[in-house]
């Protein structure tokens, strides 16, 4: 698992958020995936700081991943120095859906496993 690196105040408001999705954190480890859509992610570490598994963390986008952006995702990527997060600790996700109500571009969905 990566280091957890909680915003107590982001995951306050995002825990309080009228739209989080998922089981309140009680789902087993591994039941559903965080799945981000790189169109979107301006990699801006909300997901990083909401997240208390440690799932995601933010960096430089790997090359297959930038071939498989649309037009308008590249350049969004570009202007936001290529960061993208990645969920390296997917299988510790307990569905809280903190990450989804956080992250300001709408980029992560909350998918059975
Ligand atoms: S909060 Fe959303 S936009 Fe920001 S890094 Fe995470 S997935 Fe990307
Ligand atoms: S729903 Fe999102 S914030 Fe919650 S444990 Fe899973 S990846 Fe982390």
């Amino acid at each position: 698992m990566t280091k957890a690196s909680i915003n107590p105040e982001k995951a306050r408001r995002a825990a309080s958020h009228p739209e989080r999705p998922g089981e309140k954190c009680r789902a087993e480890p591994g039941k559903f995936l965080p799945v981000i859509d790189r169109d979107r992610c301006e990699g801006k570490r909300d997901c990083v700081e909401v997240c208390p598994h440690g799932v995601f963390e933010v960096r430089r986008i790997d090359d297959a991943d930038f071939a498989k952006l649309s037009v308008l995702g590249k350049v969004k990527s570009v202007v936001h120095g290529r960061k993208t997060a990645y969920t390296p600790a997917a299988d510790q996700c307990q569905a809280c859906g903190l990450c989804v109500v956080a992250c300001p571009e709408k980029a992560i969905t909350l998918l059975p496993a």
